[in-house]
């Protein structure tokens, strides 16, 4: 993209491409190829990232955070996703955090940003149930008021990393007899609270990413609630925002085509580069047309941010088009690769190194429209906000 970067910019650019040149974890762990990392990779990869400063990339100064530009933001993604490595957990960084941030109180503040900023404390997100995913406001876990704790009772489900996770931070009801939405507050758990309970799920990439977390009387003290009893709903909807922004994977994506256009020029089939088979070049092309318009609609969105607005409903524009697009880059290796691609699993080897695991990351990349508020939950917010239609 020919944004025009100012010489301190340009230099800046340098700076990180450098550091990721010597500082991201080597390849074989699998970062490039959709393999999740084990906790303590991806710990290590964080704290390094921690004592650069540059783990809380988005935060402000105040806050433990390197305090840069949105143009700064946009070359750390972009130089971080060129140089194949990980991207940070989300939960504490890109969505608790900002919560904190508007919502906490000083003493929460002090005690849990200096932490998710050092990476030394990881977080998982406790929304969805059984019952309640895209209807999220039906939630059934309550929390009852004893004496200066909740004692929480209920069952989450699809929890990210809820088994790596030192906190949660968690929707519960506080007042069941209030219209639904006003009943709910938003709490931090500590996830070694007795009665507990984590069972894995086992996705379609044969990955330990997701979890249901049972929670039997677990005891709260009452100082862990964020903002008002019956604020949680309120505080759900702006972490949202932030959780859809992050979901777009704008700079990956960039990455990923990259990663398609070179294994095209360099793969060969019946005597001749992939490129020249009919229609490929032009589904490239496609692809990287799509992904420089949503480019733009990120550097958008980003901007708000610097102006100091939570994002809107571009948010879940971006999250859509973000997530549309994942899975057009992943469905166009595979089908390139064709019988290449083939393996399931990331454990099994493809027929040439450049389609390994591809099929892994096509199956995983379909949660990308469910995770985050599927996308038709996002064209529902759309039309609330930007047309003033509905309910
Ligand atoms: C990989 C992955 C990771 C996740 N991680 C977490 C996590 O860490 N923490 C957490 O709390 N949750 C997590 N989730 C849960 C996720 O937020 C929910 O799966 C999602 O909100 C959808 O809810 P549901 O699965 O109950 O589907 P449902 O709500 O049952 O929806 C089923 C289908 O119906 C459609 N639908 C439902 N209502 C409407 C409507 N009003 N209009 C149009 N269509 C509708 C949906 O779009 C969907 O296609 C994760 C999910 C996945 C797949």
């Amino acid at each position: 993209m020919n944004l025009d970067f100012s010489p301190q910019e340009l230099q800046f650019r340098e700076e990180v491409r450098q550091w990721m040149r010597e500082n991201a974890p080597p390849d074989p762990a699998g970062v490039k190829l959709g393999i999740p990392l084990d906790k303590a990779t991806q710990m290590a990869w964080e704290q390094r990232l921690a004592s650069k400063g540059w783990l809380a990339y988005t935060w402000p100064k105040e806050y433990g955070g390197p305090g840069w530009t949105v143009t700064q933001r946009h070359i750390f993604e972009e130089e971080r996703a060129a140089a194949g490595a990980p991207n940070s957990g989300p939960f504490g960084l890109a969505m608790l955090g900002p919560v904190l941030m508007a919502f906490g109180n000083e003493r929460q503040q002090q005690r849990y940003l200096p932490r998710i900023a050092a990476g030394t404390e990881l977080w998982c997100q406790g929304y969805s149930e059984p019952g309640a995913g895209s209807d999220l406001a039906s939630l059934k876990t309550q929390a009852r008021r004893d004496g200066d704790h909740y004692v929480v009772n209920g069952q989450k489900i699809w929890t990210t990393q809820a088994h790596w996770a030192d906190w949660m931070f968690c929707l519960v009801r506080t007042h069941p007899d209030v219209p639904r939405q006003q009943g709910i507050s938003f709490l931090l758990i500590d996830m070694r609270s007795p009665g507990i309970e984590i069972r894995p799920i086992i996705t379609i990439d044969g990955h330990h990413h997701l979890n249901e977390v049972f929670l039997t009387d677990v005891r709260v003290p009452v100082e862990n609630l964020v903002g008002q009893e019956g604020q949680g709903w309120t505080i759900a909807k702006y972490l949202l925002t932030f959780e859809r922004t992050t979901i777009a994977g704008v700079a990956d994506s960039k990455y990923e085509i990259g990663r398609l256009k070179a294994v095209a020029v360099r793969h060969r089939v019946d005597g001749h580069a992939l490129i020249d088979e009919p229609g490929v070049s032009e589904r490239i092309a496609e692809l990287e047309i799509d992904l420089l318009a949503l480019e733009y609609t990120n550097l958008r969105a980003l901007d708000r941010l610097a102006r100091g607005k939570a994002p809107g409903a571009e948010s879940s524009g971006l999250k859509i088009r973000g997530t549309e697009l994942q899975q057009a880059i992943s469905e166009a290796m595979v089908d390139l690769g064709g019988q290449d691609a083939l393996p399931w699993l990331s454990t099994e080897p493809a027929g040439d190194p450049a389609f390994d695991s591809a099929t892994v990351r096509y199956n995983f990349l379909r949660a990308s429209s469910i995770y985050g508020g599927s996308n038709e939950i996002q064209k529902n917010v759309i039309a609330k906000q930007l047309l003033g239609g509905g309910h």
